[in-house]
């Protein structure tokens, strides 16, 4: 699934379709996570794209008249063409500019989304209820321990949950607990603030290496297969069940929490 780092590297390769004006748009298969508003080819036709944000993991183009929101969901992948080459199966949705650029939404399992959010996106229904963006400085110590003080799920769970802040996804929950020495399992009220200054420090220097080793284009983000992929990245514990912890050398635990994998070292996250 793509991470935040992937979609803000996506973001970042869409770049040269800012100042692009539509030229149409086709809807090929309009059975995403939602249906993809009929209406789009009529609203967007010959309007020009203004802006390029992300917000969480949604991509929010604005164009003239209004804002698209784009999300990759499991298996979602933008691709950026230089002209209109023949789609594939799973190429759902395009849009097709003047200079001959196309965007085209590939998504085989098809859990991304094409949304229309009209002039006011930042208060439709799915981008209203997020917490603040974990590299903004809304997201720090003071408000995280906040937050946490009515909480009693475990740590882990509790900064995974998109009200609190958006973005930390499992690779990055795990990652970053086991660099500030946090305990997956340790219930959320009962952290420190001195916990919560190291664990947001943690938390942007995991997105921030992410961000790093994925690169600026788009190219980086797929492997030789055109597949999208993790950034290649060394990990301390995620996916390490069973080898040595890189700072002790005892091995890699891994739990279920919340209905995910969890991976951390006893030794050096003591409860
Ligand atoms: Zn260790």
């Amino acid at each position: 699934m793509p991470e935040l780092p992937e979609v803000e590297v996506t973001r970042r390769g869409l770049v040269p379709l800012l100042n692009q004006t539509v030229k149409n748009i086709v809807i090929r298969n309009a059975g995403m996570r939602w249906p993809i508003p009929a209406h789009l080819p009529q609203t967007l036709h010959n309007q020009k794209l203004l802006g390029l944000r992300r917000r969480a993991k949604y991509i929010l183009a604005d164009f003239e008249n209004g804002t698209l929101l784009l999300h990759l969901g499991m298996s979602g992948r933008l691709c950026l063409l230089d002209r209109n080459y023949p789609p594939e199966k799973h190429d759902h949705f395009d849009i097709q500019f003047h200079d001959g650029q196309v965007l085209r939404l590939r998504d085989p399992r098809r859990f991304g989304a094409v949304l229309w959010a009209g002039g006011k996106p930042d208060e439709h229904p799915l981008l209203r209820v997020l917490g603040p963006e974990p590299l903004e400085d809304g997201f720090n110590a003071k408000y995280l321990h906040g937050e946490l003080r009515t909480r009693s799920a475990a740590i882990k769970v509790a900064i995974m949950d998109s009200h609190l802040v958006v973005g930390v996804g499992n690779i990055y929950a795990s990652e970053s607990l086991f660099r500030a020495r946090i305990h997956p399992e340790i219930p959320a009220k009962q952290l420190t603030l001195k916990q919560c200054e190291k664990l947001v420090a943690e938390i942007k220097a995991t997105l921030n290496d992410a961000l790093n080793a994925g690169g600026s284009s788009l190219r980086d983000f797929f492997g030789a297969d055109g597949n999208p992929g993790y950034f290649q990245q060394e990990y301390f514990v995620y996916g390490r069940t069973g080898e040595p912890c890189k700072v002790c050398s005892k091995p890699i635990q891994c739990i279920r929490l919340g209905q995910r994998s969890t991976f951390f070292c006893r030794h050096c996250q003591k409860r």
